[in-house]
């Protein structure tokens, strides 16, 4: 064959040129050819995957608030007010994508703070609504933060995280939604004499402020600036929604205190009672300023709304409940192995007032079902006799009062 003479058929390179040339039937290519085609090819892929809605919010028009707050109830319990205003927020974030660009008067983004106890539901609340309207989500951890240039991470890093969680998709990742817990625990500290620099706490809320509001990010693709090589991906964060959470301990005295002085300075109004039991629900704008937020970054995040501690009964149907409840997944793990599983009503008040006991929310919940169920769960299987099993409060007791949990507490 006259081996010297191939040449790519698209761009005329000679072999020689080439770092590879691959035959066709009719003529080669080479690598370089090969390349723009691909990056064409993908250009029209993702462009007609947009086309068809593939980047658009799962929701159709017809939908409302009421609809949102439909499909939450299916998976968290309890948390009302919560669940209102997140499905007013999102609600409105999706009008705002949809009609923003047509009219003059730009309405800002919704962004979201939850306020409320360890386990009271706030990531689940910010999943589920990832959930429904299929974007891709992110969880961070505000406390994994530094000032640029400080050791520990960029708050670019929770956009690595959101265009991992959706490989890459950066037309995708800019309708996602960030969720930032903790994010009390960046509050500014205000007893820090003035020549250290705060560069976890008022540091970090100064590098939020500008993603939190929308702008075009760099984002290095790991996360980290141990790579300075990679090349930066733009992200533009104009339409990603950030939801906020963190306990905020300490906040009803601050709430106590505005009011104090708010009866005494100016209303008496009788039919202003305050519910000294759960004073969270009056929370405001006013609270988070004093506890450390800047006002640059709370004027950022302009709904804001509390999640309920969780009473006995509350985690009795956060057990029982929800569309993947914890007893719903014990029961279908028991099935599989041919047994019907169930728990009395005593064992169940006892799970929950354990719950409350180990003061994490319903996020004890799971770790006493595994010990009141990991023996049963270990010997079972091998008794294929065994067609029934029963929970009582005597079967419960034992096992939780067995358990390293106990233990913990005792510690
Ligand atoms: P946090 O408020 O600390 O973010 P999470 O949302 O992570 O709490 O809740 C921890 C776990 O507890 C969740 O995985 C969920 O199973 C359960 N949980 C908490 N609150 C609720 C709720 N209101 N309804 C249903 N499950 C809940």
């Amino acid at each position: 064959m006259k081996n010297k003479k191939l040449k790519c058929s698209f761009c005329g390179r000679d072999k020689s040129e080439a770092l590879v040339l691959i035959a066709g039937i009719e003529g080669h290519i080479c690598d370089v050819c090969i390349e723009q085609a691909y990056e064409i090819v993908s250009d029209e892929v993702a462009s007609k995957a947009e086309g068809e809605g593939g980047h658009e919010f799962n929701i159709s028009e017809d939908i409302k608030p009421v609809d949102i707050k439909k499909y939450l109830d299916q998976y968290v319990i309890g948390q009302t007010e919560a669940k209102k205003y997140l499905s007013v927020a999102v609600y409105n974030h999706y009008k705002r994508l949809k009609f923003n660009k047509v009219d003059d008067v730009e309405i800002q983004k919704s962004n979201i703070m939850f306020i409320g106890e360890t386990g009271t539901g706030k990531t689940l609340l910010a999943k589920t609504i990832a959930n429904f309207l299929q974007v891709p989500f992110t969880i961070v951890d505000a406390t994994v933060f530094t000032e640029a240039g400080y050791v520990g991470e960029d708050v670019e890093s929770m956009l690595s995280r959101l265009l991992q969680a959706c490989d890459f998709n950066v037309e995708a990742a800019q309708k996602g939604i960030v969720y930032i817990d903790e994010i009390d625990k960046i509050a500014r500290k205000n007893d820090n004499p003035s020549i250290t620099r705060d560069v976890s706490g008022e540091g970090v809320q100064q590098a939020m402020l500008k993603m939190l509001e929308g702008t075009v990010v760099n984002v290095p693709p790991q996360g980290g600036r141990k790579h300075p090589e990679q090349s930066m991906i733009k992200v533009d964060t104009n339409d990603i929604l950030f939801i906020c959470g963190g306990a905020f301990d300490g906040i009803e005295k601050l709430i106590a205190k505005r009011y104090n002085t708010q009866v005494i300075g100016f209303s008496t109004d009788k039919s202003e009672q305050i519910d000294g039991e759960n004073l969270l629900q009056y929370v405001s704008h006013q609270d988070i300023k004093s506890f450390g937020l800047i006002p640059e970054l709370i004027g950022r995040i302009p709904v804001l709304t509390y999640l309920e501690p969780l009473d006995k009964e509350t985690l009795i149907n956060i057990l029982t409940e929800p569309k993947n409840a914890l007893l719903k997944q014990y029961s279908r793990l028991f099935e599989m192995e041919g047994i019907r599983l169930s728990f009395t009503k005593d064992s169940m008040l006892y799970i929950a007032n354990k719950a409350l006991d180990y003061k994490l929310g319903a996020r004890g919940l799971r770790s006493i079902c595994e010990a009141i169920l990991t023996e049963a769960m270990f010997e079972l299987p091998s008794h294929s006799d065994i067609k029934e099993f029963e929970v009582d409060l005597a079967y419960a007791k034992e096992k939780v009062d067995k358990s390293k949990l106990e233990k913990l507490k005792a510690a």
